[in-house]
């Protein structure tokens, strides 16, 4: 696959380089550069969305692909400036509607892989919003070896290693989240490792996901559930007693509730924080307000993740150094941070080990 951003520009059909009309490149300013330090860190992923690494490049493509040229690049690149959790997910449904065919899913896991390697990640455990997909009436087995075509090129090109957690939307119901997590258990020896439920927590509560849950959990899948994101820590006690989940996703509003936070310090159950989604969705005012560090000092088990980079503007190196900027974080904490993201993976305990050794 193309890694030369011209051909990129060739495929617009545009006579002008569409690369001088970006906007500035926010990794070349201030304290938003990541250091050498935390470029050099080995990391994993753990709360990393497909179709939100889609970026303007990547979306571009897709359109003139499928007929719906030509682009014009001044209102993709307004459709990655949105504020607030609403018009984020409506972004997010305007970029996944372009997301065809497996060839566009096997393009954008290439082309992620690629982002990964760039940003130093070794290892990701990879949401695909399944939910959508089959909302859509799209053909998803067909999809599926897209998905394990673009991964296998990513491994053999780059050497990082992906994993898939199928993702079902929360408020499309349970009938919806069944079929979902019956794909992962048809397809978990197909490098699927685990189900989790995201889309708008405010209007579907874990509990009601509790059987699917116990289900999947006894067909070998891993169990992770976005939980307290834009809802209380109710949300975050339901995903762990209702569901078991051995991740939780965001975990914002964690710090609310003193037997929570307790519990979570206690049990280890990592939270995968995602700090520039959080403050882009407007689910949490400013960094400085953010709990990751309150998480760190009070010993909870907490990863750095980017949610949905391309719709963020971010990578994780980003991240990394925003929480250093953000909370003075010192690079031997960070380094502890990077260790966490592979305890917390779900990987095979062996190859965890492995991976730690390059620390
Ligand atoms: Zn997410």
């Amino acid at each position: 696959m193309d890694a030369d951003p011209r051909s990129v520009s060739q495929s617009f059909g545009l006579s002008v380089d569409p690369l001088a009309e970006r906007p500035p490149d926010r990794s070349t300013e201030g304290p938003a550069k990541p250091s050498t330090f935390i470029q050099s860190l080995p990391k994993s992923e753990l709360h990393l969305h497909l179709e939100g690494s889609i970026g303007p490049d990547e979306l571009g493509e897709l359109i003139v692909r499928h007929g719906g040229g030509p682009v014009d690049r001044a209102r993709l690149a307004q459709l990655y400036k949105h504020r607030d959790f609403t018009a984020f997910l409506d972004a997010f449904k305007r970029v996944t509607q372009w997301l065809r065919t497996p060839e566009d899913y096997e393009l954008i896991t290439y082309r992620l892989m690629q982002k990964l390697k760039a940003e130093n990640v070794l290892h990701a455990e990879v949401y695909v919003s399944v939910g959508v997909i089959l909302y859509r009436n799209r053909d998803f087995d067909a999809i599926f070896e897209g998905l394990e075509r673009g991964r296998q090129r990513g491994e053999r090109d780059f050497g990082v290693s992906l994993l898939w957690i199928f993702d079902a939307v929360r408020h499309f119901g349970v009938e919806a989240a069944e079929k979902v997590f019956n794909k992962a258990v048809q397809l978990r020896e197909r490098n699927v490792v685990a189900i989790g439920i995201g889309g708008d927590e405010r209007l579907a509560a874990p509990e009601l996901f509790r059987d699917l849950y116990a289900r999947a959990r006894n067909n070998g899948l891993h169990l992770t559930a976005h939980a307290g994101e834009s809802s209380g820590p109710q949300s975050i006690f339901g995903a762990l007693d209702a569901l078991k989940a051995e991740r939780i996703g965001h975990g914002l509003t964690a710090w609310q509730d003193r037997e929570l936070m307790t519990r979570l310090a206690e049990t280890q159950v990592p939270i995968e924080i995602c700090l520039t989604s959080n403050l882009r969705t407007g689910c949490c005012a400013a960094a400085e307000r953010h709990p990751l560090k309150t998480y760190y000092d009070r010993g909870i088990m907490v990863t750095l993740n980017t949610d949905d980079p391309a719709m963020f503007e971010t990578s994780l190196c980003r991240e990394y150094q925003l929480a250093q900027a953000t909370f003075g974080f010192s690079d031997e904490q960070l380094r502890e941070l990077a260790m966490n993201s592979f305890r917390a993976s779900f990987l095979p305990k062996e190859r965890k080990r492995e991976l730690l050794l390059n620390f």
